[in-house]
Formats: structure tokens, sequence, C-alpha cells
């Protein structure tokens, strides 16, 4: 979501650069670091043509990381990388989900179930299978978890990896399973969002059918361990670190190898587009992608970044840079625009902000992100207009 909405007398736009995180899956299988694989599993979302499925090796087998979509096409897909890799299914000890985001947990609970694999995700890994069960992270955790998130990132200074705290089992909600009331009111299928005004919720009948369909298709899920930030996993025969990045998802993990610099960066850095920044149910989700992407980007004797769409790349600081001056501009762009039409709402301020192809709820959300970000800083004010939050950013202070 990088295209701003065009406006009468600007120039012609150059065309769409071609993004490699578009491009179909491969069947090549790489070694991109020390005994980890890169197998592409295909997927069928907008933007994007394929998910990086890590294989750690080591004696016991592989762990695999982010095994791709549900359903029938990316099991088979992964059946014969794996085969390919001389692996098979039973050889996968550990599944890690890097976040709750289904290309990246579709296969998850079938492999821990086919295989008897563990599954590792962060502490605040949350599905609608697990909300199914009822429990419930409320916004004021859900909030702790990325003041916290905050607040360990700017405890790393770098250049000794002995400042990553890593806190012993000090739990700050129940972490078996748990949701937020946002993130169950914006199930991809339908629901409210929390700024109000949404006008794609699904009737409750299809819904329903959905859910169901789900349930047939694939076993939930449920991680049979959580992390929190600074727990070591250990993967290729080596210790690897939990690093918690919120923004993209609240739950997003990265995992960072110290001995070789490799990064398992998940959707929070991507080679050549800007991951979407989910505005649901969280406090500041800007204000905590931008903090932990400064993390990633200044750990210590970082070398390689491994996304989870696209290929490896090298300068994770220059990258980190280029992405929060991406989000500089669409603030920058936000405020002249909220100048412009006054006060107004979330869905009419993403329809001033993205092109039309890109309505909807993702472009609603990461305007709410970046509305928040500017209301916490004290540039915007909200209310509430009869269930829907309108917003106006406040001009500068005149000199
Ligand atoms: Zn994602
Ligand atoms: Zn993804």
């Amino acid at each position: 979501m990088t295209d701003v909405a065009r406006r009468p007398g600007d120039p012609p736009r150059a065309p769409r650069p071609h993004k490699q995180e578009q491009d179909p899956a491969s069947e090549e299988i790489l070694e991109v670091a020390p005994g980890v694989l890169r197998m592409q599993l295909p997927i069928w979302m907008p933007g994007l043509g394929h998910v990086n499925m890590y294989g750690l090796m080591d004696d016991r087998g592989l762990a695999v990381v982010d095994p791709g979509l549900p359903g029938p096409q990316s099991w088979k897909a992964m059946k014969s990388r794996l085969r390919a890799a001389g692996y098979r299914v039973r050889d996968v000890h550990t599944v890690i989900v890097t976040h709750s985001h289904p290309d990246h947990f579709g296969a998850a609970g079938r492999l821990k179930k086919e295989a008897g694999a563990q599954l590792v995700a962060h502490k605040a890994f949350t599905t609608w299978s697990l909300q199914r069960k009822g429990a419930t992270l409320t916004e004021a955790e859900a909030e702790r978890l990325e003041q916290q998130a905050i607040e360990e990132a700017s405890h790393y200074r770098g250049p000794s990896l002995d400042e990553l705290p890593s806190l012993d089992d000090h739990d700050h909600c129940a972490l078996d399973e748990i949701t937020t009331e946002t993130q169950r009111q914006s199930v991809p299928w339908g629901g409210s969002t929390p700024w109000g005004g949404s006008k794609h919720p699904q009737p409750p009948l299809s819904r329903r059918m959905m859910i169901r369909a789900m349930r047939l298709l694939y076993a939930p899920p449920d991680p049979t361990r959580r992390v929190h930030h600074g727990s070591p996993v250990r993967l290729a025969g080596r210790d690897w670190l939990s690093i918690h990045t919120p923004g993209h998802t609240l739950d997003h993990l990265c995992l960072y190898d110290p001995e070789h610099g490799v990064l398992l960066s998940g959707d929070h850095v991507l080679p050549s587009i800007t991951p979407h920044v989910s505005g649901s149910g969280q406090g500041d989700a800007l204000r905590s992608y931008l903090a932990t992407l400064d993390l990633v980007g200044a750990l210590d004797g970082v070398q390689l970044g491994l996304p989870a769409h696209g290929h490896p790349f090298d300068d994770v600081p220059g990258r980190v840079e280029e992405i929060k001056d991406h989000h500089e501009e669409r603030m920058e762009r936000l405020r002249d625009v909220s100048l412009a039409v006054g006060p107004a709402s979330v869905i009419d301020l993403s329809h001033e902000l993205f092109p039309k192809k890109h309505w909807g709820v993702m472009a609603e959300s990461e305007t709410f992100a970046h509305l928040e970000h500017l209301r916490r800083a004290g540039e915007a004010e909200r209310w509430d207009d009869d269930g829907v939050l309108v917003y106006r950013v406040a001009p500068p202070a005149s000199a």
C-alpha cells in the first residue's frame, strides 16, 4: 500500500516498479544462510505471489518457519518442497509462526498434528480458532504489551547483545488463548471496525458458513510454546533470540541468530514493499512498529534479513530507514489532507490517501494507525459522531 490518491494537476504517474514479493513461488530451494533453506510456497492474496517457508536443519530433522496458507494446494506444494530438500512431513519437529496472518500460520496446525511438531509463536499470538474458545486479552493488556515492546526496544542500544532484555516469565496477561475485542471485531470476512462506519460487514449466515468451512479445511494452529522477547529458540543447532516486533500485527515475532547476524524478519521488514501497519485493536501501533524497526536495524552484527516475502537482503539498517521515511511521508500527506478537508472519518481520509482500488479495511486500518499516532503525539484530535470516529489534525502552531 504505497499508492497515494491522484489529484487534478498531478504529473503523470511513472510505471509501477516491479515488486519481488509479487513473484510467483519458485520451486528452487536455496541454502540462504548456514543450515537455513528457503522454500517458496504459492499464495493467493492481493499483492503477494509467494511466502518463504524457511527450513532450519539440525540432527533431529527440520524446523520450519511460516508454512503457508491452509488448504490442500499449499500443503501439496509444501510436501513437494520438503521432498526435494530430502525431508518428509514427519521430519518436521518444530513449526515457528511469525504472526497471525493465514499465509504464515495456515498449515502450522496440520504440521503439528501430522508430524507431532512443536508449534512456537509469540505469547500474544491469536487467531479466530483461539478466539472461539472465548478467552480475551483486554485492550489495556494489548496496550501494555505494545508499551513493553517499545521499552524493550529503547533499552537496546547495541553493540552488545547482552543488552537485549531477557524477560524471564513475568507474563503480563493470561497467555494460553488470547485475543482483543477489536481483533475479534475486525475478522477478515466482516464485522465492525474500531473507527466505525464500516461498509463491508458480511451477513451473519455467510460468516457462519465461512467459519464452518475453515474448520473443515484446517487444524487450528494452537501453540505448544509461547515465547516472549529475549527467549532463546534452538534452531539449526544454535540459539536464536525471539524479538517481539508489534506493528504489522500485535503478535509479530522476529528471530535473530547473533552468531551469523541472520534475522528472520517475517513481515516486519520486507525488501521492496512496505509492510502494512494494522491499527486494529492496539494503542499506538505505528509507534511500536517504528520503535521495533529501530531495534532490528540496530541489532549487533546484523548482516542478512530473511523476509517472509521476497529475497534475502543484506542492508537491514538501510531498509529500516527507507520504511521509516515512507511513514514520515505518509504522515505528512495525512496532515495536508486533513487540513484541506477538515474534520473527517477514517474511511473518508483513507479515500483521500489511497487510490480507489486499495479502498477497504486495509487502507482504513493503516490510516487509523497513522491518525492515532498523530493524536497520541498531540497533533490531532478526535471525537465520536454517532459511532463514527472523526479526526482533525491540528494546524501547525504559527510562528
Ligand atoms: Zn502479515
Ligand atoms: Zn505475509
